[in-house]
């Protein structure tokens, strides 16, 4: 049988095997890359400790008010207690009062702030749990579909490496030898379709003579231009 036509069909095999490594690589790399996931899950970690920030400056604020109240039940003990006579002292004593009165309004406000910015926080939290949630499934769905789309090109690897197994049969030692040796040195592609006289892989136009030998079935004939297999169909 014709060589040139044996090693274009090894040619196409080929291409399509490497095509199909390219392909593998890529949908191993889409596997691995949860970046639609992990950005969700970095804004669910910035809003959680925007939380406990909040939620820290609220036990301080609990904390303060406690001492707050005792002192003042102290001093209001004390005022009603009736052990403090003189007049100066319960001056004293009146205005201390007064002014832990007004610390604790002003206490009890911030309470009430920052209780209500902890629950906005929590249900901007729930929201980003949800997103979440969505952005797991479709990842999960994306990979579901590349494992379905790998395993189908594993099928159409083995069929192919098995086509090519019998083709080569058809091939002598040497032509094979030259076909490795150019695919590796041509980036892949060893043998050219020629069309309207002129080489695919380079676009060079064949002179009448290579032309007229490319089609003869007995001989194989480079392209003098890239040097690869020509095939003229
Ligand atoms: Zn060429």
């Amino acid at each position: 049988m014709n060589l040139a036509f044996q090693l274009s069909r090894l040619q196409k095999m080929d291409s399509e095997l490497d095509q199909i490594t390219i392909r593998k690589n890529e949908i191993v790399r889409l596997i691995q890359d949860e970046t639609i996931v992990n950005e969700v899950k970095e804004r669910l970690n910035e809003k959680q400790s925007e939380l406990d920030n909040n939620q820290k400056v609220l036990k301080k604020i609990e904390e303060k008010n406690n001492q707050l109240q005792l002192k003042l039940q102290e001093d209001e003990h004390a005022l009603y207690g009736g052990k403090i006579k003189l007049p100066r002292e319960l001056q004293d004593l009146q205005n201390e009062i007064s002014s832990l009165k007004k610390q604790t309004a002003s206490q009890d406000e911030d309470q009430l702030n920052t209780m209500m910015t902890i629950e906005d926080l929590e249900n901007e939290k729930s929201l980003i749990q949800r997103d979440l949630v969505a952005a797991e499934s479709v990842f999960a769905t994306k990979v579901a579909g590349l494992k379905g789309e790998l395993s189908s090109l594993e099928k159409k690897k083995e069929n192919l490496l098995a086509e090519r197994d019998a083709a080569i049969q058809n091939v002598d030692a040497a032509s094979l030898e030259r076909y490795e040796t150019l695919r590796k040195a041509k980036r892949g592609l060893a043998v050219a379709v020629v069309v309207d006289q002129a080489c695919t892989a380079c676009g060079a136009t064949l002179t009448p003579a290579d032309w007229q030998a490319a089609r003869s079935p007995q001989r194989l004939v480079t392209c003098s231009s890239c040097g690869r297999i020509l095939y003229a169909g």
